[in-house]
């Protein structure tokens, strides 16, 4: 058997395994201001943001995703895709990456965190350009600045501003049914609660979180509170003597408004470590 067909053989197995995955659920879109989208959905929300010289994609969900993303952003804009910034790592935010960069050539720009935290996770799409305290496009009169405010979800979050716009995308910053900290990249409770503080320093009114609906300054100084009252219960119950088994026993987080789910699962047991010290 020559070479070509064997490896036409594997090409069409693998045509044949990916065309029989189910097809994503639609994707909604829902427009934020003159200009900006979003499209909610399977994975994070991902802005689509419109100039007069191309648009600016913020976080792409996951693979099955990019030719929902690629047409709603086409239906948009006839413009060229010139950029698409993640807003850290996961792959709910950077699924899309390796995609929609083989679409149309477009820069990929992530914190240099959130790209070694790609690298280490052998995760497809790696952006190319990255930064470690802010960088700044301008586009079509449209300033956008991505800023690393410090750690929280992950060691390589960023905040993705629009001065102009008054309007932040915070990835999972600011993930409204309730924070997962990803200790195993960097993230941190106690030092969330400073990051956001940082955050709502600046000048805007609308937010995107990573996953949720649009929400106001207000919703994220309201949620701020609530990851630091998180923080500060299981700080208390540490210093109170529990053990860790009884501290999470006696954590309630429906007090906080937060489902107990698997994100809370997987963030008070080491936040317990890491409060209290
Ligand atoms: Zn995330």
């Amino acid at each position: 058997m020559s070479r070509l067909f064997a490896l036409s053989v594997a090409g069409l197995a693998g045509f044949l395994a990916w065309s029989q995955l189910p097809p994503p659920e639609p994707l909604k879109l829902l427009p934020v201001m003159d200009g900006v989208h979003v499209l909610e959905g399977a994975g994070g929300n991902v802005a689509v943001v419109t100039t007069d010289e191309g648009t600016i994609l913020i976080d792409d969900k996951f693979a099955p995703n990019v030719p929902q993303i690629y047409e709603a952003a086409k239906k948009l804009s006839g413009k060229p895709i010139r950029y698409l910034l993640n807003t850290h790592h996961h792959g709910d935010h950077t699924g899309g990456n390796a995609g929609l960069a083989a679409r149309e050539p477009m820069e990929i720009l992530a914190h240099a965190n959130a790209r070694a935290n790609m690298i280490k996770g052998a995760m497809p799409g790696v952006p190319r350009v990255s930064y470690r305290d802010s960088i700044t496009i301008s586009l079509g009169g449209v300033e956008l600045q991505a800023i690393h405010l410090g750690r929280g979800h992950t060691n390589g979050d960023a905040v993705v501003y629009f001065p102009q716009k008054r309007l932040v995308h915070l990835g999972d910053l600011f993930a409204v049914a309730g924070p997962f900290v990803d200790y195993a990249n960097g993230g941190s409770g106690i030092e969330w609660v400073a990051t956001l503080d940082k955050v709502l320093a600046l000048d805007f009114d609308r937010v995107i979180p990573g996953h949720g609906p649009i929400s106001s300054k207000a919703d994220l100084k309201a949620y701020r509170d609530k990851v630091d009252a998180m923080v500060r219960r299981m700080t208390e119950l540490k210093r109170s003597g529990k053990s860790k088994e009884e501290a999470l026993k006696a954590f309630d987080p429906a007090s906080l408004g937060w489902e107990p789910g698997r994100m809370l699962n997987r963030t008070l047991p080491p936040l317990y470590d890491e409060v209290g010290r």
